[in-house]
C-alpha cells in the first residue's frame, strides 16, 4: 500500500517507521528537515511538498501538533488532493470539534476519514505498541484497522467521527485527576507518619487500586519502577498533560458537562507547567504536595 504520513515529530517519526518497516511505501512529509532526513534513513521516501507526498496515496497518516494545524493541512494539502479513494486517518491528539469539522469536510468529498488518537507515547511509537482510539463510520474503521494495527497493539473503535478524540481526551482527565489523588494520598499517609512503601502495599491491594498507585507509582523508591525514579525524565510531559487537559475542558464547556474534579486538575497541571515543569513527567506533580 502506498502511504502519506505528514507530520514526523517524537510520534510521527516512529509511526512512520513502522509503516515501511511492515512493507508500505511511505511517503514522508514534514517541514522540518531533520525529520524528512530521519525519515529517509528508515526507510521512507521524503517529500518537500505535501500535495505531491499524497498523490497516488491508498491512505493519508497525519501525526501534527494541534487543531489548527491539522485544520489547514488537510484544507490546503489533503481533501481534493488524495486520490478520492484513499482513507484519511488523524492520529493526532486535536479538539472535539475539529475533528468532527475536518472528518465531515472529507467525508463530503467523498473519502472516508477516522479520527486515532493515541495512548503511548515515544517509546510506544517507535516500538509499534500504540493503542489507537478510533473515531468514524463502520466502513472508514475497516479500511483504516490494518494500517493502525502495523503501529500498534489495540485498535478499538470508539463509535462516529470524534468519538476517539472524546475517548482520549476523558481517559487523560480521569488520569490526572487519579495521579493527583494518587500524590495527595501519599503524602498525606506520610505526613501522617505512615511509610510510603506500607502504603503503597495496602492501598494497591485495596480499594485505592488505580493505574496511578499500582503502575505509575509517583514516588521515588516506592511502588513500582516509573518514572519517579528516574528524576521525572522521560514518561508523559507535564505540558502534553497540560494540552489534553485544556482539551477536555473545552469539551466539557461544549458539551455542558460538569467536571469540577478535571477543572481543578488542569488548574493544578496549568500551576505547575507554569513554573518551568512543562518537561517532567506528569507523575512530578507529587513534588507540590
Ligand atoms: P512533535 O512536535 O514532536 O511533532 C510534530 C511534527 O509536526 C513536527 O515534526 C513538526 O515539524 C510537524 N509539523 C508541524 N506543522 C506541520 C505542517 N503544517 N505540515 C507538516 N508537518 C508539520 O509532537 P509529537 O510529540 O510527535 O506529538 C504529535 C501529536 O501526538 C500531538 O497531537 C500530541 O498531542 C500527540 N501525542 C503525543 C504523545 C507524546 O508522548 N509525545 C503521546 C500521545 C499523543
Amino acid at each position: 500500500m502506498k502511504i502519506a504520513f505528514i507530520g514526523l515529530g517524537n510520534m510521527g517519526g516512529g509511526m512512520a517507521a513502522n509503516l515501511a518497516k511492515a512493507g508500505h511505501e511511505v511517503n514522508a512529509f514534514d517541514l522540518s528537515e531533520d525529520a524528512l532526513a530521519a525519515a529517509k534513513d528508515k526507510g521512507c521516501t521524503p517529500f518537500t511538498d505535501a500535495r505531491e507526498a499524497v498523490q497516488g496515496a491508498d491512505a493519508v497518516v497525519s501525526m501534527l501538533p494541534n487543531g489548527g494545524i491539522v485544520k489547514t493541512v488537510y484544507s490546503d494539502s489533503v481533501i481534493g488532493h488524495a486520490p478520492q479513494g484513499a482513507v484519511l486517518l488523524d492520529c493526532s491528539t486535536i479538539d472535539v470539534a475539529t475533528a468532527k469539522e475536518v472528518a465531515a469536510k472529507a467525508e463530503g468529498a467523498g473519502y472516508a476519514m477516522v479520527d486515532a488518537p493515541v495512548s503511548g507515547g515515544i517509546a510506544a511509537a517507535n516500538g509499534g505498541t500504540l493503542t489507537f482510539m478510533v473515531g468514524g463510520t463502520p466502513d472508514a474503521f475497516e479500511r483504516a484497522e490494518p494500517i493502525l494495527q502495523a503501529m500498534g497493539k489495540a485498535v478499538i473503535h470508539a463509535g462516529d467521527a470524534g468519538a476517539g478524540q472524546t475517548a482520549k481526551i476523558c481517559n487523560n482527565m480521569l488520569l490526572a485527576i487519579s495521579m493527583i489523588g494518587t500524590a495527595e494520598a501519599m503524602k498525606m499517609a506520610q505526613k501522617l507518619g505512615l511509610d510510603p512503601q506500607k502504603f503503597y502495599e495496602i492501598s494497591s491491594q485495596s480499594s485505592g487500586y488505580c493505574w496511578s498507585l499500582n503502575a505509575y507509582t509517583p514516588m521515588p523508591g516506592v511502588g513500582v519502577e516509573s518514572p519517579a525514579d528516574n528524576d521525572y525524565q522521560g514518561g508523559f510531559a507535564t505540558a502534553l498533560m497540560l494540552k489534553d487537559l485544556r482539551l477536555a475542558m473545552a469539551a466539557a464547556d461544549e458539551a455542558d458537562a460538569a467536571v469540577p474534579l478535571g477543572a481543578r486538575a488542569a488548574s493544578l497541571y496549568e500551576d505547575f507547567s507554569g513554573a518551568g515543569n512543562g518537561g517532567l513527567d506528569f507523575s512530578a506533580i507529587i513534588k507540590t504536595y
